[in-house]
């Protein structure tokens, strides 16, 4: 209630998940899902058609209005973001919705506003209670288009914040893919949100933005009030109700010394990644959409180390043709040239599902068919990618490499794929670089038992530490009640980084590490010491991992690992990464 929130007057510090980094101090702008009143009342069956025309008439000022938005994004070279919102449009044309509506208004005689919340609460309620994530994330799709339809209705314009005039930090329970995409970042400096993980839209775009945010706060919008002080930590994932004095005081500082950090930091952008003794390594970015390019650019990254091609599914939700796939990927590759481009074959299945797709469900889907496994099931729709990626390689230095590779059969298949498609774009007289390195992810524990084996097959290893944690371990990634278990420097999986990267040096191939773990500075010297060759993440983290590989020597960095690998636990081996941060590069503990 209102009133009861007004009496607490008190700091409430809040713990989420943050997605998007940055400190923010600001008043809070509350986003209701529930602003429009909505009145309820009777009509003659004489009326019906009449209020059919009134619905139908605002179904088209809904779609127009997506399609300008979904243009201006266009315009911002926003391509990926403008095609989430073809999930708005068809949510408009889903026999489910609007044809629902339209029998309702006959049956229940009553006027359209209150039967487009009911069908869109029941529509939500289906897909809330389905057991694939991504279809659950496009409830907020739902929501928002009948938020916007029913503003047509009633003739209100636009959005709430669209009429945002200062700086604010948007609460909200979650936010619409139309509305993160219609934030101007000089009005909105961060959000706070109820829901929401590090792959939902609002995420994405807020990193995309460049702007704090943090999701998974539980129930933030039932604790703020419009007007209220907020602090956003989106490193830390932290919402701060009305901070105290000696808490902005505190934070002042350490904005401060980030201050400091980051021109220093941004000051590495032409410096090499090298350690105090000469020991190069590559860091790379990790990227899930062509306009994130710009991003690498800025923050100095050696080219792309992971371009998540399963993205261009997903935000289109639908499977994307070979000259689509092949036009973004040379978008990338023609702009970062001469830097390399690696490419990863979808990796669909786990929890990455599209709406319309032939992927059966299954009771353990990250055991299941995902990733190159499935890629193999579909072998016509494997080479269609497989061309597209061909075709993209005379544009910029392209390589490819292969998820979830379990044994050595699998990347001799997708290898003989690959020249058949080779073989297509010959026949049809279409250039490539007949060269292309292919490599393979190492994310099962036998992939790093049997990296001998594989490394004979490829080019290079790229270590999917996300998941060879979860597979190793047993620990489900996305599973908060068992992330206590999700250890990065568990000694087993070190055990099997080691073992992959002495293979693949063994057979004359580099490898590098493209989980998480990269972008985490604490861990730098220990991942060297272990001996990758190459480091990719999010471009954001490239400066403070570059900061961590300069600030050490390879003696140190070895020493290290040799230490933890004859720890007997995760937190024995976090403790000596810790306490040589705080020898070599104290400044990085208060950021991380
Ligand atoms: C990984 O598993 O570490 C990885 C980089 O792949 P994804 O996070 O996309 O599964
Ligand atoms: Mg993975």
């Amino acid at each position: 209630m209102a009133s009861s929130k007004r009496t607490e007057n008190q700091e409430i510090v809040l713990q989420g998940i943050g997605v998007s980094p940055g400190v923010v101090v600001a008043p809070a702008f509350l986003l209701t899902t529930d602003a429009i009143p909505l009145i309820k009342h009777e009509i003659t069956p004489e009326d019906v058609p009449g209020e059919i025309a009134r619905l139908e008439k605002a179904v088209i000022e809904t779609r127009r209005q997506i399609k300008a938005i979904q243009k201006d994004l266009l315009r911002r070279a926003a391509a990926s973001d403008a095609s989430i919102l073809d999930a708005h449009l068809m949510v408009l044309d889903d026999k489910m919705f609007i044809e629902e509506v339209i029998r309702q208004i006959g049956e229940r005689l009553i006027n359209a506003e209150p039967i487009i919340r009911d069908v869109a609460d029941q529509y939500a309620a289906v897909l809330a209670s389905l057991d694939d994530e991504y279809l659950r994330e496009r409830v907020v799709d739902v929501k928002d288009v009948a938020r916007r339809l029913l503003r047509n209705l009633l003739g209100a314009t636009g959005s709430a914040l669209t009429e945002l005039s200062q700086r604010h930090i948007v609460v909200a329970e979650d936010l619409a893919p139309s509305e993160t995409a219609s934030l101007r970042k000089e009005v909105v400096c961060g959000f706070a949100t109820d829901l929401g993980s590090p792959t939902s839209h609002s995420a994405v775009m807020a990193r995309a933005l460049e702007i704090p945010a943090v999701v998974g706060l539980g129930d933030v919008s039932r604790r703020v009030m419009t007007g209220d002080q907020l602090l956003i930590d989106g490193n830390k994932g932290l919402v701060i109700i009305r901070p105290t004095p000696q808490r902005l005081a505190q934070y002042g500082k350490v904005a401060e010394q980030r201050r400091l950090v980051e021109q220093r930091l941004a000051a590495l952008r032409q410096q090499p990644a090298e350690t105090r003794d000469g020991h190069r390594i590559v860091l790379s970015a990790n990227v899930e959409r062509v306009d994130e390019v710009e991003a690498v650019q800025q923050y100095g990254a050696e080219g792309v180390g992971l371009f998540r091609s399963e993205y261009l599914y997903l935000s289109r939700n639908r499977v994307v043709g070979e000259d689509e796939q092949a036009q973004a990927y040379t978008d990338v590759a023609t702009r970062l040239k001469p830097a390399p481009v690696i490419i990863r074959t979808l990796d669909l299945g786990g929890d990455k599902f599209l709406h319309d797709a032939a992927f059966h469900r299954e009771t353990n889907p990250f055991l299941g068919c995902r990733s190159i496994r499935l890629s193999l099931m579909y072998p016509e729709h494997f080479k269609m990618q497989l061309r597209a990626i061909l075709r993209a390689s005379v544009t910029g230095n392209v390589k490819l490499m292969y998820p979830m590779v379990a044994n050595a059969g699998e990347v001799l298949r997708a290898n003989e794929l690959l020249e058949q498609a080779k073989a297509d774009l010959s026949a049809r007289g279409v250039p490539f670089d007949k060269d292309i390195e292919a490599g393979v992810m190492i994310e099962i524990p036998s992939a790093a038992l049997t990296a001998d084996v594989l490394a004979e097959h490829v080019k290079f290893f790229s270590l999917g530490t996300n998941d060879l944690i979860q597979y190793t371990l047993a620990v489900d990634r996305k599973n908060e009640r068992v992330a206590y278990l999700y250890e990065p420097t568990h000694p087993a999986v070190l055990k099997l980084i080691k073992m992959t990267i002495d293979a693949a040096h063994r057979h004359g191939i580099w490898v590098g590490l493209c989980g998480e773990m990269a972008s985490q500075p604490l861990l730098t010297a220990l991942l060297l010491g272990l001996g990758v060759d190459e480091l990719s993440m999010a471009p954001s983290a490239v400066p403070l991992v570059k900061d961590a590989v300069r600030a050490v020597t390879m003696t140190r960095a070895r020493e290290l690992a040799e230490l933890a690998l004859t720890c007997k636990n995760g937190a024995d081996v976090l403790g000596y990464c810790r306490k040589l941060t705080s020898e070599v590069a104290p400044e990085l503990l208060e950021l991380v």
